[in-house]
């Protein structure tokens, strides 16, 4: 759906992923700017900038790819933007600038179109730091400038054609020809000089015409075209880096014109090699040779000459008439085709008019039909499409010994050349090519010159090598930004608001592959049952000590054990989780718990048992929840039995629902897992079915992997992992976005959020804040102070801060102690906080 804005009004920002942040750093964000845009526009740069963007957006190596272009709506105002996508990817974003009412020679500087851009890169979001231009004909030579003065982004142009050396765009003599002044129709252009520009190819046409002005005319354009070359070469100083996809265009732009060598990369075209395959064209050797031309059936692209030299054919060799045929592609045009389909008529020779095509088809519909393709351009062609195309399909070419054609074709190689411009000499290639048949094989076993495989470039490798270009014109800058990018800084709490006590770390009923206590890999519990040392078991004073300390100074909730299972807790003087709820109860705080989901417990009591004595103080209940599948469940978290689980968190949310009808709070339930390779495929599935129960809450962290044998199941190990973990981010938040709970709410993914693919070292945002520090409390079974939930023996390298079971030592003089505030100023410096996958970035605090 298209929309209209004004030149002033705001745009919706676009693009708003939340892995935007990150990728904006580390991805390249592009902005293509061109001066037409299918499927308004479908000549050679037009089509070229759609195919790059929707290649470069599938790259997934870009943060955003955006388009500026101009339409041609006459029944709209002029400068109006209007939003629209990309028809074969609707992601990315189109902004058309119209510009109906050009002059009879358009300005090259058009401040209305340059005040719409700088408009539309203000708005851009992510920013693009990479414009690249394909023409700025009809928009304006401002444009790089702007680019830089409001995204301070690097500027790229490709060169199509000699727009930017000549001021006609093709070096071709474009003004009257007539006899009277000695002028033939579109001679070769020699080289750039105001002078000979404005009497060649301005007064002539655009001139009043009388001998009185015809010297104020001549210097009006003169000076006209001075100020046009002049603007033209302030745009190319502010340009980063200029694309010649071919050497000759190359060549002349640095010899001709000076740009310095090291700012003009030659970078061939590349091609969407897939729909040029499966050639099969059916001919015997006495059929008739077909010679095709495909393009505008304009003078500059020589059609004419074609049909002049099948008539010498024709009239020298009458006899050879029906020995060949010519086919024209492309669509009529109302000036010239009537003249060339009588050309055709008088001469006496076969030919076919075929109408355009499009691309995707062209081997069904062109290549399949024709044995030769003519390309008889008189002007110095840059790299003509076609000839990489018909190359790619094994379709010799016969085209001119001049400019970017003749770079491409080898005489008696991959086809035949003629003489630039000259009839009589494509008049005998064409006779060279029907009087000797079998030359058609040997010209078609060579395709294009320059690869091994006879393969043109494919769009691919053109896109990685572009992707390269922008990554190195951006590096400093992105490191720069990075370097800048700090976290914002923490601010403290009074006191914690939350307390997490590892009340009995040693008890649990399974045996999960990650849990770094109960895990078969971990040697922690065989250690302790080989030393026989007892179960470490919290002391039920020490909470009920830091509670009464805390609870009128903010404390708002406290977590039981998340390392071993709750609700076996009972210390050594047989204190249960029942004095634990008792506690919440009398102190009015809540209870937040982390359960295997099994409710095994000493007292035996039942999942509705339980869930009676939990309901009044919980505040939420999470359980351990890492499949949808029963194998993949009972891998993970070994000794679980999943249709136990269902049966239990089943009935734990009908007894919350009945509490919740009753008018009571509402506890939110929660499915907590570890993001693995084992349970990946199954995580949208786990989603759905959080939803279909009345789940509130899907909460998960990438691994911590303890243990070398399961190193493999970290998402965050590669490239690939990251953008196999980021695809199942995009389907479970489409999933969370298209079902929606039984309350007609949308259910909560926690920490589902893209990783950047190309992280290196920037694998965690660098604004990504602890969520934990100066916020909330760990105490370890025996009164230890932590300050998060890392692995134990990592979390020790943060500093050692204090004990409350110590005489003099309580949680508040651990809390406002300089070594806890140091750490809170000086976190990211800690080697283990800078890869911590428990910040997060600052859209998702
Ligand atoms: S005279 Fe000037 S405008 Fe004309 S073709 Fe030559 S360079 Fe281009
Ligand atoms: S390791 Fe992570 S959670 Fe712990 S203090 Fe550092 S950043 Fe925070």
């Amino acid at each position: 759906m298209a929309r209209f804005l004004g030149i002033s009004g705001k745009i919706n920002r676009v693009c708003f992923s939340t892995s935007s942040i990150i990728q904006t750093i580390t991805k390249p964000s592009v902005l293509l700017v061109n001066h037409g845009y299918p499927p308004l526009f479908n000549a050679g740069s037009e089509v070229y900038t759609q195919t790059l963007a929707v290649r470069l957006n599938r790259s997934r190596k870009t943060s955003a790819v955006s388009i500026i272009a101009r339409e041609q709506n006459p029944f709209r105002d002029d400068f109006i933007i209007r939003q629209t996508q990309d028809e074969h990817d609707s992601t990315i974003p189109i902004f058309l600038i119209n510009h109906a009412r050009e002059a009879p020679y358009q300005r090259f500087v058009n401040t209305d179109i340059d005040h719409c851009f700088k408009n539309l890169c203000q708005n851009l979001y992510p920013k693009p730091n990479i414009v690249h231009f394909g023409h700025l004909n009809h928009l304006s030579l401002t444009l790089p400038q702007s680019a830089k003065d409001i995204l301070n982004a690097k500027v790229i142009y490709t060169l199509h054609d000699y727009w930017l050396m000549c001021p006609r765009g093709q070096f071709l003599i474009n003004g009257v020809a007539s006899t009277f002044i000695n002028q033939k129709p579109y001679e070769l252009c020699t080289g750039q000089e105001d002078k000979k520009c404005a009497s060649k190819c301005f007064t002539s046409r655009f001139a009043t015409g009388t001998t009185i002005n015809k010297d104020r005319e001549m210097d009006y354009w003169t000076w006209w075209i001075n100020e046009r070359m002049h603007t033209v070469r302030q745009a190319c100083d502010t340009i980063d880096m200029f694309i010649a996809p071919s050497l000759h265009l190359q060549k002349r732009f640095i010899d001709e014109f000076g740009l310095p060598p090291e700012k003009v990369k030659y970078l061939p075209y590349g091609f969407d090699r897939s729909i040029l395959s499966n050639r099969r064209r059916i001919r015997s050797l006495n059929d008739p040779l077909v010679f095709g031309y495909i393009g505008r059936h304009a003078p500059s692209k020589g059609i004419n000459l074609l049909l002049e030299a099948a008539q010498q054919i024709v009239q020298t060799h009458p006899d050879l008439i029906n020995r060949f045929s010519i086919v024209i592609y492309g669509r009529p045009d109302s000036t010239t085709t009537n003249y060339l389909q009588t050309m055709a008529k008088i001469a006496g020779i076969l030919i076919e008019w075929r109408s355009e095509y499009k691309n995707s088809e062209i081997v069904e519909r062109v290549f399949n039909q024709v044995d030769y393709i003519v390309v008889p351009s008189i002007w110095d062609e840059n790299s003509p499409l076609v000839i990489h195309e018909a190359q790619q399909c094994r379709v010799p070419v016969i085209t001119a010994d001049h400019g970017g054609m003749s770079e491409l074709v080898k005489d008696g190689v991959n086809g035949l050349i003629f003489t630039h411009r000259n009839v009589s000499s494509l008049a005998q290639v064409i006779l060279q090519a029907i009087q000797q048949p079998d030359l058609l094989d040997k010209l078609s076993q060579h395709g294009y010159l320059y690869s091994n495989d006879k393969q043109v470039p494919s769009i691919e490798s053109h896109v990685d090598q572009l992707i390269d270009l922008y990554s190195t014109l951006t590096k400093n800058h992105v490191e720069e930004q990075v370097n800048h990018l700090q976290p914002k800084p923490i601010e403290s709490l009074s006191a914690p608001r939350r307390i997490t006590f590892d009340t009995n770390p040693d008890d649990c009923n399974f045996s999960c592959i990650m849990c770094e206590q109960h895990s078969e890999h971990s040697p922690h519990q065989k250690a302790r049952k080989e030393a026989k040392i007892r179960r470490r078991r919290m002391d039920f004073d020490i909470i009920k000590q830091v509670v009464a300390e805390t609870a009128s100074l903010g404390l708002q909730e406290i977590i039981p054990s998340t390392m071993g299972e709750p609700l076996m807790y009972r210390d050594a003087k047989g204190r249960t989780f029942e004095d634990i709820i008792k506690l919440c109860r009398d102190y009015n705080i809540k209870l937040n718990l982390t359960t295997n989901g099994s409710f095994f417990s000493p007292q035996g009591h039942s999942v509705t048992e339980w869930a009676h004595l939990l309901m009044p103080v919980l505040s939420d209940i999470k359980f351990s929840w890492n499949g949808s599948t029963k194998t993949t469940q009972e891998l993970v978290m070994k000794n679980s039995k999943l249709d136990k689980q269902l049966k239990n968190l089943t009935e734990f949310i009908r007894i919350r629902d009945e509490y919740t009808d009753k008018g009571d709070n509402r506890v939110s339930i929660t499915l907590q897992l570890t993001f693995m390779e084992i349970n990946l495929p199954e995580i949208p599935e786990i989603v759905k079915l959080g939803i279909s129960l009345g789940v509130d809450r899907i909460k998960g962290h990438h691994l911590w992997a303890h243990f070398k044998q399961i190193k493999d199941q970290n998402l965050r190990r590669s490239p690939e992992s990251i953008h196999r973990w980021n695809q199942c981010v995009i389907e479970c938040q489409n999933i969370a976005r298209q079902y929606l709970l039984p309350t007609g709410k949308q259910i909560k993914l926690e920490n589902f959020f893209e990783l950047n693919e190309q992280s290196g070292p920037f694998t965690i945002h660098p604004q990504s804040v602890c969520p934990f520090l100066g916020k909330e409390a760990w105490i370890n079974h025996s009164g230890r102070f932590d300050p998060c939930c890392a692995p134990d023996q990592e979390r020790l390298s943060l500093g050692s801060f204090g004990n409350v079971q110590n005489s003099n030592e309580t949680l508040m003089k651990i809390w406002t102690s300089d070594a806890y505030k140091n750490l809170i100023n000086n976190y990211t410096k800690y080697s283990l906080c800078q890869n911590c996958n428990m910040r997060k970035p600052p859209e998702l605090k």
